[in-house]
């Protein structure tokens, strides 16, 4: 059987209501004006200090890679690709052989971190910067030695002030400073 549709009259509240209702909204307006509680981030005077476990830029630990393409193969996006370089071989001294590392193209990378999940020796992992800028697309390719860089927030680079979002009982999302040395 079809639900029975039941149609809620909105209740009646009167002119008194209705003035008392738009004198609320006004009192409230004005408390916000006069104390402001404003959050928004004054990037880049400003940035946020993201959390340690935050998934933000992949980086490459070179010497933990052991060149198995787990991270090239579980990409959905084809973001990381596996190069081929020339390295001293370690058991035929003096000769050289050929080793598989990734690179990851930042115009594709979504962020899911499966590569980083997937890594068998802890060679990828997140480092917790978002705001990278790049001035050419050419640049968001890392080759093998920038992938190795981590990235810095070009705002910290210039001396932002950190600021962190921390929820108050009284006011809300509030955010604070962060003070030197100071764990998020
Ligand atoms: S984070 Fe995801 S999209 Fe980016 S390189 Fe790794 S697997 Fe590919
Ligand atoms: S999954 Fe890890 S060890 Fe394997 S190629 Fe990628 S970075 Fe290297």
């Amino acid at each position: 059987m079809p639900a029975k549709f039941v149609h809620k009259k909105t209740p009646k509240i009167g002119v008194l209501g209705a003035i008392s209702r738009n004198a609320s909204a006004l009192v409230l307006g004005l408390k916000y004006f006069f104390e402001p509680n404003r959050f928004t981030l004054m990037y880049p005077r400003e940035y946020i200090v993201l959390d340690k476990r935050y998934r933000g830029f992949i980086v490459l630990n070179k010497n933990k890679c052991i060149g198995c393409e787990s991270c090239a193969r579980v990409c959905p996006t084809g973001a990381m690709k596996m190069i081929k370089i020339e390295v001293p071989d370690p058991k035929n001294p003096g000769k050289k052989k050929i080793a598989k590392y990734p690179t990851i193209n930042h115009q594709r990378c979504v962020y899911c971190g499966f590569c980083v999940d997937i890594c068998p020796t802890e060679a990828l992992y997140h480092v917790p910067v978002h705001d990278v800028v790049y001035f050419n697309l050419a640049d968001m390719i890392q080759d093998l030695e920038s992938f190795q860089k981590e990235p810095v927030s070009p705002a910290a680079a210039e001396g932002a002030i950190p600021v962190k979002y921390v929820f108050d009982p009284e006011r809300g999302l509030v955010k604070v400073r962060v003070k030197e040395g100071e764990k998020k």
